[in-house]
């Protein structure tokens, strides 16, 4: 059975041309870029060459490229460097309530160090306005953080316009652009941002290698000191050939792009789209119909849960994720979908089918064949479920209104407070 993998979301394989490009660095040419050998010359020729692709990827200053292990480290480098090196200003930040919990939970760290933070709301499609970032603004903001595209759900937001609104007001601006980096431009100066963060694993390269983006004369404090590579900025032995691996990636993806790829995804995106809006009733569209990320799909799919439809697709080898793979496995719905307005009991039937370059038109045509034989299955099973009306029984009906009354949400605290205690 051939595996269709749709979960390029939450990781990618790494493309050959990558591990081929990487190789050398692992063996012969294996030298600390520190040192003054040959050995080491050759791996330091290696990190500024590599360093000199990103910032061309970036349009930006090679002095303003930071190295760092992944997108969760620049995130936290950005927000919590900039906290650090700024409470002098005030220890006010803005972010919105569906960034990625590298962003969440670094904000709720300086929230319990005595920073105060907005979470921005967003609407129904998943956007946060350049206006509501403008009116949360107060003269002891001192960083404004919102993600370029969502990694459940897909929303685009309008970066360069809220970059253009903090530009403005003299606040710094950052964006966590983990999914957005080889799909849409990121061209920093075109979207007015002073931080943004980069992962290679998203994009066919390594794991546990990223890159931040800091604009010139942007002060920030470091996380992990040691050495002082990165200019200061981060310290310890730098990842050679990961560095490598992630600046090929991002040249892989330049050339896709140019080549019409993202343009094939997108149409893949949309066959999957209206294929299981036309097939399985009672689903409905998690994102913005339009300014969303060409490889992303995102469904509710009514009465019955996530968790099913995965396991029901596994069977047929197909890959796919329901919320934010980090969370799934505990019981609580997706804060995105959450945010959303969408109610706790759909929220908890949600399927995210993210593309890539070795998705296949005959692979999309698979899962609409599987996915509505999967759901029809799980839902002649669920007791919320009636068959024959094809609505919600009473008991779901039952459901709805628990929910309604925040009966869940109240669970959900409850298995976060079992987490913590199991550590
Ligand atoms: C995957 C992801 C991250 C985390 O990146 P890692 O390299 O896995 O640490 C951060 N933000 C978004 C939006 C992501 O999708």
């Amino acid at each position: 059975m051939e595996t269709i993998y749709l979960d390029h979301a939450a990781t990618t394989p790494v493309a050959p041309e990558v591990i081929e490009a990487m190789l050398p660095y692992f063996t012969e040419h294996f030298g600390n870029p520190n040192g003054i050998y040959s050995v080491s010359r050759r791996a330091k020729q290696a990190l500024e060459e590599s360093r000199q692709r990103v910032a061309e990827f970036f349009h930006c200053k090679v002095t303003e490229v930071v190295f760092t292990g992944g997108g969760s480290e620049s995130d936290n480098m950005a927000i919590k460097g900039v906290a650090l090196a700024q409470q002098g200003k005030g220890r006010h930040l803005i972010t919105t309530q569906i960034e990625h919990h590298a962003v969440l939970h670094a904000c709720q760290a300086l929230g319990k160090q005595g920073y105060e933070v907005t979470y921005l709301p967003v609407d129904a499609t998943g956007l946060v306005t350049p206006e509501q970032v403008r009116e949360a603004i107060r003269d002891d903001t001192i960083l404004v953080s919102v993600m370029y595209a969502n990694n459940e759900v897909g929303t685009v937001e309008p970066i360069a316009e809220i970059g253009a609104v903090c530009r403005e007001e003299g606040v710094l601006f950052h964006t966590d652009a983990v999914q957005a980096v080889g799909q849409v431009d990121c061209q920093v100066e075109a979207l007015n941002v002073d931080l943004l963060s980069c992962s290679a694993h998203k994009l066919y390269g390594p794991k546990g290698v990223g890159a931040t983006y800091v604009r010139r004369g942007t002060k920030l404090l470091p996380l992990i000191d040691g050495g002082g590579q990165e200019r200061n900025r981060r310290s310890g032995t730098e990842n050679v050939a990961g560095i490598v691996g992630m600046a090929t990636a991002l040249d892989l993806a330049e050339q896709h792009q140019a080549a019409g790829e993202t343009v094939r995804i997108q149409q893949l995106r949309d066959r999957l789209i209206e294929g299981i809006g036309e097939r399985v009733p009672q689903v409905r569209l998690n994102g913005h119909p339009t300014k969303r990320l060409p490889n992303n799909v995102n469904f509710c799919i009514q009465y019955i849960e996530g968790e099913g439809v995965l396991l029901g697709l596994d069977m047929s080898g197909i890959c796919a994720s329901s919320g934010s793979a980090c969370t799934s496995g505990s019981l609580d719905p997706s804060h995105v979908l959450l945010a959303m307005g969408i109610p706790h009991e759909r929220a908890h039937g949600s399927l995210r089918l993210s593309l890539g370059v070795h998705s296949t038109e005959a692979q999309v045509d698979t899962v609409l064949e599987v996915l509505p034989k999967v759901v029809e299955r799980l839902r002649q099973l669920s007791p919320l479920y009636d068959p024959k009306t094809q609505t919600a029984t009473k008991l779901a009906e039952a459901f709805r209104q628990r929910a309604e009354s925040g009966e869940f949400e109240h669970a959900g605290d409850h298995d976060h407070d079992l987490e913590d205690a199991e550590g």
